[in-house]
């Protein structure tokens, strides 16, 4: 029987050698042969896998021979207690037909795992610790009950198909996103944000877009909530950063913009991962430095949620990017769980009021009533306000009666490419 390459920590050094330089984006398909030992009991594991075309089987060495436990095929993963719990591998999993696997690291999982609830955290390693100790209890009992009826365990059945069917479409998820980064599949598209006593672009938001080779263009929301769950965003929020912030400077050019006072700035959203990366602060600095851009054409959009969520660390790095020139806005602003006493306590420059009120604003009085004191209240701190989402004049009416000066929403313009949105910029020079 051939051994994978004697065992998975060797794949994994495999893999590391086709790592690019953040060491995030990696090379992570393994093809095996019929016969393959993919890993032994007792062995450390690195990795769990993904099996997309095969079938492995599953057995534990009892008085000197192989029991088989289960089998796996495709759409199923294996190996996954070992890089959740550190311990051993429980059993040995060999190749019984040729395998294409794609391998999940302990990074991927560590990542998900410390965003864990603490006492989902907990509940995690006691179900593992209780089901290592049946199948060691499994494993000195009669050697015919170790055979599982149906060649799969309990825990799969337990799981359900729909948790699991979701995990396997995250795992495949996570894949594609590091193909887009390597292949680069990402753009961005520019959505004006407009002053609104004359309709003129003051600035625009870089918005991700993510061109997929088979599935065309997808949204943001499709797939930032798993970029932010496997930690890529991180490295995408720097690819946005660095483009957002070439883009500016080729916008002004075109439209000669010399001077700051020429208004004309670049909203990037950030996601609490990117602000929780330890070298968030010094990477923006480094590309702020290479781009040439100035920190002040750069505004940093921020959800509510993140500073609730870890207030002295977005405390700190919002600070550090204040004292570096760049703006910061809250984003949604209204929608999170937050207090009020937080917006003191942070450096914030602009508030954008949410697409859900502007929507509500004719009709509601409720809304208008929440919109006119979230202006009042800016304006008291001397904030400036953005509304989001305007689709209709009688909104933008309504704001700028309020005291709104700025606003974004389809009523100007979508979010476009830089392209069209340099030329949205030149005619709105031109009538000027
Ligand atoms: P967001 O930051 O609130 O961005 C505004 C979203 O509202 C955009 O959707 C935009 O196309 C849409 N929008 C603008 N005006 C209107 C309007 O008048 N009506 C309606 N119905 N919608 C309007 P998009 O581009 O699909 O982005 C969705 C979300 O994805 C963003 O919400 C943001 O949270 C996230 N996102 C987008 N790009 C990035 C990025 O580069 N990094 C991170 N971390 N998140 C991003
Ligand atoms: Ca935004
Ligand atoms: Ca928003």
């Amino acid at each position: 029987m051939q051994l994978l390459e004697s065992d998975d920590q060797s794949l994994e050094r495999k893999r590391s050698v086709t790592a690019s330089d953040s060491g995030v984006i990696t090379q992570s398909h393994v093809i095996v042969d019929e016969g393959t030992v993919i890993f032994s009991e007792g062995e450390r594991g690195y990795s769990a896998f993904l099996i997309e075309r095969g079938e492995v089987e599953i057995s534990v060495m009892r008085n000197g021979e192989a029991v088989k436990l289960a089998s796996r095929g495709p759409g199923e993963v294996f190996g996954e207690m070992a890089i959740i719990d550190d311990q051993p591998r429980s059993a040995t999993v060999t190749a019984v037909r040729p395998c294409q696997l794609l391998m999940i690291t302990r990074e991927q999982l560590s990542h998900r795992i410390e965003q864990t609830d603490p006492v989902l955290r907990m509940c995690l390693r006691v179900i593992l610790q209780r089901f290592r100790s049946t199948l060691l209890r499994l494993q000195v009992m009669d050697h015919e009950e170790l055979h599982l009826s149906d060649g799969r365990d309990t825990l799969d059945k337990e799981l359900g198909p729909q948790v699991h069917d979701e995990a396997v479409r995250e795992i495949k998820l996570e894949e594609e996103l590091r193909q887009a980064l390597r292949l680069d599949e990402f753009t961005l598209n520019y959505q004006p944000i407009v002053d609104l006593a004359h309709s003129r672009p003051v600035g625009f938001e870089a918005l991700i877009r993510w061109n997929h080779r088979d599935r065309g263009l997808v949204p943001p929301d499709v797939f930032i909530p798993t970029a932010e769950s496997s930690g890529l965003i991180v490295p995408i929020g720097y690819w946005v950063f660095e483009k957002a912030c070439e883009t500016i400077l080729r916008m002004r050019e075109a439209a000669a913009f010399r001077t700051v006072e020429d208004r004309l700035f670049m909203s990037v959203n950030l996601s609490v991962r990117d602000l929780a990366d330890k070298g968030c602060v010094d990477k923006i600095r480094d590309v702020l430095s290479v781009s040439g851009a100035d920190p002040s054409l750069i505004k940093l959009e921020i959800t509510e949620s993140l500073l609730m969520h870890q207030p002295e660390v977005a405390a700190t790095a919002l600070q550090q990017f204040k004292d570096m020139g760049l703006s910061i806005a809250i984003d949604d602003f209204g929608t999170g769980y937050s207090s009020l006493s937080y917006l003191h306590k942070f450096p914030i420059d602009t508030l954008k009021i949410d697409r859900s009120f502007t929507k509500g604003l004719e009709q509601d009085g409720e809304t208008f009533a929440i919109v006119s004191s979230i202006i009042h209240m800016a304006h008291r701190l001397n904030m400036e306000i953005v509304a989001e989402g305007i689709e209709e004049e009688a909104q933008a009416n309504l704001l700028r009666e309020l005291g709104c000066t700025l606003g974004q929403g389809y009523l100007y313009a979508k979010p476009a490419s830089e392209r069209e949105a340099t030329r949205l910029l030149l005619n709105a020079k031109e009538t000027s």
